[in-house]
């Protein structure tokens, strides 16, 4: 089938790829010009397992074409997806300036009918506008063109897209067009063939379903941060109670590892847009609210403890002390930094006097592109060269190589042999035995 996506970032190039991936003719529009040349040159801007061969062997195929030239994408597809940022407005309610741009092109350039599909995560409603723009341009230019507008949120998690694009464990189609849920069918059969992955539903539940989705998600989080922050508190170990808990098959092992709170592109905005929505109908969002509140103040608690830690010992604090950081990334496998966790403690190590000593595995470029050059902040080409030097080492991303560190090593290289571990990524007995005082998440210990 004949695609066309407008917005090249994590879900309109992973898109696009999976479905060049399985036959389908792509041509995805994006109005950055450098990203466009980029990608027709082989240049993958983010970092995604397994994406970059893809991407360049299905543009090799002829398959996957990348331009800014809008009218020649709207030419190309018989379906048109909407994958364009929907950022946080200043009230906290989704900014969908971007997803009307593109219905207005859309609107200004169909000759023939077709699909828009919106796959950007957009607040109930925003279908209706969708067609409402289309259908002011269309009538602005005399043209009577049928078109249908469907909603089909994106469920790929960042640092598995590919995986998650190619294997998704349910595609919800929102549509009460017989026929434009027949052409999606078509469409996402290759990804659809071993059971059925289709739950089909009307417009606004396929909308309301992806806010649901992360919320529930956001709110196992910061429930398991404040049960790790009452652990922390009464002497017990949230860990012991994580697995105390997970075994229950009604609650489950994903999502209830406490840490220093939710980041991302999603997440936080999605929460406050869903919130937002809520309040705009009448809906006191009592929980999502308190599921904000609890993540605003779970970023700021390894701070804390460093803040614990320093302030029992007979040091100023922590002014001009330097502090290793493994991990910038909002989470493991990505190198995007939005909302992260690692973002506010920079800051505030930076506003308490502290110097930083950072690694990534993936994100250096980009914290690179977000703080620049600036004093206070080094730059570590590994988690060895971070804590050379270091006064203590905060861990606050879980990548996979942070698991198993040489303790002695860590004992040699950090001066004042101080261990935060943001993820709960070690036994603290391990760390102790090494001669490393040991802070977790919720760790407290009536030993
Ligand atoms: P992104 O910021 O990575 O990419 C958006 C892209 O759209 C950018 O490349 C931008 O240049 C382009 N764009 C902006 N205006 C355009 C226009 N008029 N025409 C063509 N391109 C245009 O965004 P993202 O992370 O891919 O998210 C896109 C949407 O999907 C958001 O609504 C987001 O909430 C949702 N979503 C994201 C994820 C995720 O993990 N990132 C997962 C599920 C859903």
């Amino acid at each position: 089938m004949r695609v066309c996506i407008f917005g090249t970032g994590y879900v309109g190039l992973v898109t696009g790829t999976c479905l060049a991936e399985v036959g389908h003719d792509v041509v995805c529009v994006d109005v950055d010009a450098a990203k466009v040349e980029g990608l027709n040159n082989g240049i993958v801007p983010i970092y995604e397992p397994g994406l970059t061969p893809m991407v360049k062997a299905n543009h090799a195929a002829g398959r996957l074409r990348f331009t800014t030239d809008a009218g020649a994408g709207i030419a190309h597809g018989d379906v048109l997806f909407i994958a364009v940022g929907t950022p946080p407005d200043e009230d906290g309610s989704a900014d969908l300036q971007y997803v009307r741009e593109v219905a207005r092109t859309i609107g200004r350039h169909i000759e023939r009918p077709v699909v828009v599909v919106d796959k950007s995560t957009v607040p109930v409603g925003t279908a209706d506008k969708v067609r409402a723009t289309i259908d002011a341009e269309l009538t602005a230019r005399g043209a009577g063109i049928d078109f249908e507008v469907v909603s089909n949120p994106e469920f790929l998690k960042e640092g598995a897209a590919v995986e998650d694009c190619m294997r998704p464990d349910r595609i919800v189609i929102g549509t009460s067009s017989a026929s434009a849920l027949e052409t999606l069918r078509r469409l996402y059969a290759p990804f659809n063939r071993n059971h059925e992955r289709i739950v089909a539903m009307d417009v606004r539940s396929a909308e309301l379903t992806k806010y649901a989705a992360n919320a529930m998600l956001a709110t196992k989080i910061s429930f398991m941060n404040e049960i790790a922050n009452i652990a922390e508190q009464v002497g017990a170990d949230v860990e012991m109670v994580r697995k105390g808990i997970g075994s229950d098959p009604r609650i489950g092992w994903h999502f209830i590892y406490p840490g220093a709170g939710y980041g991302g592109s999603c997440f936080p905005k999605d929460v406050q847009a869903l919130a937002r929505t809520a309040a705009q109908h009448g809906v006191q969002p009592r929980l999502l609210e308190a599921v904000e509140a609890v993540n605003a103040a779970q970023k700021g608690h390894l701070f804390e403890l460093m803040q614990r830690h320093y302030d029992l010992g007979e040091d100023e604090g922590l002014r001009g002390k330097t502090i290793a950081v493994w991990g910038l990334a909002f989470k493991p496998n990505t190198d995007d930094m939005r909302e992260a966790s690692s973002r506010r403690l920079l800051q505030q190590l930076w506003d308490a006097g502290a110097s930083v000593r950072a690694f990534d595995p993936e994100a250096l470029a980009e914290t690179r592109r977000i703080y620049g050059e600036r004093e206070h902040l080094v730059l570590c080409g590994s988690a060895a060269d971070a804590v050379e030097g270091a006064d203590a080492l905060a861990v606050v991303t879980e990548w996979k190589q942070f698991r198993s560190p040489d303790f002695a090593m860590l004992k040699e290289a950090l001066a004042d042999a101080v261990l935060f571990d943001g993820r709960n990524l070690y036994e603290p007995v391990e760390v102790e035995a090494a001669g490393i005082a040991y802070y977790g998440i919720g760790r407290g210990r009536s030993l």
